[in-house]
């Protein structure tokens, strides 16, 4: 079997001799085939290149005939070189020809040639290219032989992504790193964003990538290994893994991968082959993408990622630069791309350069997904490997409305969107024009529009949109958003800068909603089967009143000799609201005693989000000065369906029977009993489902600050009168759980009702 002269380390040495050549890039490109075919024994080495448009194209070669170079094509699957491509692994065959795959090109002259060898050009596990080697015998390529072609590959990887090949591929294709890509996620934050890439993480650039000296190499990738798995050991040790927002989970998990003997292996196998430490990590690195983004089972996806997190680390001990993007680089139209991200995180950035969010995870109701919300940024969430598709710089598009991003557009593509933002934005001022319009119905029933807020951003909304108040002030988001527990005299200061903002308007604050999906960082984390349904909401409050009272106090102070509306989160029964109630009672008790002013009128409400409240209606109404229901958690357990899941979350409509039966109860108990009764869920923010609601009866909606135009522009053109009898009409004849959104759908449309 005829070995490689000079092994791989030689190959990369005169590699780089190469790449440093002062001649043009199809020179060079030819002479690296030459190079390759010599050091690895091959009578063949041929490079082809990914376009623009997906097809494989023939860059150089030597062996095959020279005039096939730009001239044979494969598609992405077509035969050897195209399987390759599509699954981003290594071939080895000692017959090519009596391979299924094999696809006879007879310009290349290649039928005489029956070992083949191809790997994939991979970056960031990315398809860049396919290189191949043939040989005339039947041999079979070693393991050390692919590995070392897998190590060239990276190379030519880098020298493709360099954009010095660009000038050989079509100009109307390109080659395939600036390929357009059009991918969908979950719709975050409404808005349509225009900008460029700024990787929130932005990854270590690679530049050294071929070994001066591999055994110092060796030596400097067992260092970081190490310093990798004694901050690991130390975090777990230390104990206070939540501080860094790190489950232990997650850390044990690392640390078992940090000690994976496969990992390990090949990341010294590509050292000893000729590579920095660094280029080492980043070819398993690759390798690993490539998978991942082929692993459709999402255990395994979750476990390849913690495998990306910990070869990050250690690209970051190698090369030890600062990452973090300073706001001074930030562009003017940024668009954040980030695995993951908290919402301290950002808020960090300056918010008059952001143009948009774009996540691989985080879900409609993340803490993230709200800050954006608030924030007025287009977000979209649930974007499959987006920081490994885009580079720093790009263009790339953020549609939040339909859960899209467009990276490298085409020009066509681009100018459609801008038309569409360019839309927005007249829509967004003909709403304005509807911010002093007073919210009545065409038959004079007056709704009272309110926004849901939950940070000070939020605020200026109010006199934005002409919302009468803010009907539901998440205070929790204080919390989440924050490094450690808010102080009482924090949160003092909070209320207070709320008030002073909304003015004279009302706000109803609730208090602490946490547990179940809301996590505190800085709180010891309580492992739960199943947290929605566990120790949350007022069910903390209650049963830890120090962090209860220490906020309702801070409330009352804020409040001062002002009106004071507090609400109750997950209340399940009267009890539960008599028992805060008391404690209420209890704070004011005490304040009057100390003399501070107190509100001059407070009220207090409860949330109805529980389905129990729904069957103690009479005595809740008789208890409480106002219910305002929580549809997303009362939708969640009243038909057993995880908001957060995306596989169930959508199975069942706001708008079926069951559910608008049951708000019904509510407005019908409500006007009886003069308790008044708002919603506050996201149903109350879409036109058509608010349009249900007043015809169900309720006469106040509380909604993000962008549903506030479209609600409102829809019921100036609604007859009350008109949808309240068709829903009465009809939830007397639907049958079982049917919906009747086509049936209101409808209604809207034959009345010109824009919904
Ligand atoms: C709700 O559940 O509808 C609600 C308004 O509360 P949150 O979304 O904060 O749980
Ligand atoms: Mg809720």
């Amino acid at each position: 079997m005829p070995t490689a002269p000079g092994g791989p380390r030689l190959l990369l040495r005169r590699l780089r001799e190469i790449m440093a050549e002062p001649v043009g890039a199809q020179d060079r490109l030819d002479k690296i085939v030459i190079l390759i075919a010599a050091n690895m024994v091959a009578e063949v080495c041929s490079v082809y290149v990914m376009r623009g448009d997906g097809v494989l194209e023939l860059f150089a070669t030597e062996g095959l005939n020279r005039e096939a170079v730009h001239l044979t094509t494969m598609r992405a699957g077509e035969g050897l070189v195209g399987l390759i491509a599509s699954t981003a692994e290594p071939l080895a065959l000692s017959d090519a020809q009596s391979h299924p795959s094999f696809s006879y090109k007879p310009e290349t002259g290649e039928e005489i040639y029956h070992a083949f060898l191809g790997v994939p050009l991979l970056r960031a596990g990315n398809t860049l290219g396919v290189l191949v080697v043939q040989n005339r015998t039947y041999r079979v390529y070693t393991e050390e032989e692919i590995e070392a072609l897998q190590t060239t590959a990276m190379v030519l990887a880098e020298m493709l992504a360099s954009g010095e090949l660009q000038a050989l591929a079509p100009v109307d294709t390109g080659i395939a790193l600036r390929r357009p890509v059009h991918q969908k996620g979950v719709a975050l934050a409404d808005g349509v964003g225009l900008g460029y890439v700024v990787l929130h993480e932005p990854r270590v650039v690679v530049k050294n990538l071929i070994a001066e000296n591999v055994e110092a190499e060796l030596s400097r990738l067992e260092e970081a290994i190490l310093e990798v798995r004694t901050s690991i050991d130390e975090l777990i040790e230390r104990g206070d893994v939540a501080h860094h927002g790190e489950h232990r989970e997650v850390l044990e998990t690392f640390r078992m991968f940090a000690h994976d003997q496969g990992w390990l292996r090949r990341m010294r196998e590509a050292v000893a082959s000729g590579l920095t430490a660094e280029a080492a990590v980043e070819r398993v690195q690759s390798d690993n993408r490539a998978r991942m983004m082929r692993q459709t089972d999402p255990y395994l996806r979750e476990r390849l990622h913690d495998l990306d997190d910990l070869a990050n680390r250690l690209l970051h001990r190698l090369v030890g630069r600062n990452l973090v993007v300073g706001t001074s680089s930030l562009p003017d139209n940024a668009i954040l791309v980030a695995r993951s991200m908290g919402p301290a995180a950002l808020l960090d950035y300056d918010r008059s350069r952001l143009r948009g969010l774009v996540l691989e995870e985080g879900g409609p109701t993340s803490h993230i997904a709200i800050v954006a919300r608030a924030l007025g940024i287009p977000a979209v969430g649930e974007m499959e490997n987006v920081t490994a598709l885009t580079e720093q710089g790009d263009a790339i598009i953020v549609d939040g409305a339909a859960g899209e991003v467009q990276i490298r557009p085409s020009p066509d593509v681009e100018a459609a969107y801008a038309e569409k933002a360019r839309l927005r934005a007249k829509r967004q001022e003909q709403y304005l024009k509807l911010r002093d319009v007073p919210a009545v119905t065409k038959d004079g029933v007056a709704v009272n529009l309110q926004l849901n807020a939950g940070l000070l951003v939020d605020l200026p909304h109010l006199a934005e949109t002409g919302a009468s108040g803010v009907g539901l002030f998440r205070t929790e988001l204080q919390f989440m958003i924050a490094e450690r527990m808010p102080s009482a005299s924090e949160q003092q200061a909070l209320y207070s800068a709320v008030f002073a903002a909304a003015e004279e308007r009302p706000v109803t604050f609730r208090t602490l909603d946490i547990g179940g999906d809301k996590i505190l960082p800085y709180m010891q984390a309580v492992e739960e089967e199943n947290p929605a349904l566990g120790w949350r909401a007022i069910r903390i409050g209650l049963d830890r009143p120090g962090l209860l009272r220490a906020q309702v106090r801070a409330l009352l102070k804020a409040a001062g000799g002002r009106p004071l509306k507090i609400m109750f989160p997950m209340v399940a029964t009267c009890d539960e609201f008599v028992r805060a109630r008391s404690l209420v009672e209890r704070e004011r008790a005490h304040l009057s005693h100390h003399g501070h002013p107190l509100p001059s009128d407070l009220k207090l409400g409860v949330m109805l989000e529980v389905p129990s409240l729904l069957f103690q209606l009479k005595e809740i109404c008789a208890l409480a000065d106002f219910v305002s229901i929580g549809s997303n958690d009362l939708m969640q357990f009243l038909f057993a369906i995880d908001r957060e899941n995306r596989r169930v979350a959508d199975r069942f409509d706001p708008l079926s029977a069951p559910m608008l039966r049951a708000l019904k109860m509510v407005a019908d108990e409500a006007l009886a009993s003069g308790c008044q009764a708002t919603i506050c869920g996201e149903i109350g923010g879409r036109p058509l489902e608010a349009m249900a609601l007043i015809g169900l009866g309720f006469r106040s909606l509380s909604m993000s600050p962008a549903a506030i135009g479209p609600v409102k522009a829809m019921l100036l053109e609604l007859h009350a009168g008109g949808v309240a009898d068709l829903i009465a009409q009809e939830l007397e004849h639907a049958g079982g759980g049917e919906t009747l959104r086509p049936k209101l759908l409808r209604f809207a449309e034959s009345h010109g009702i824009p919904v």
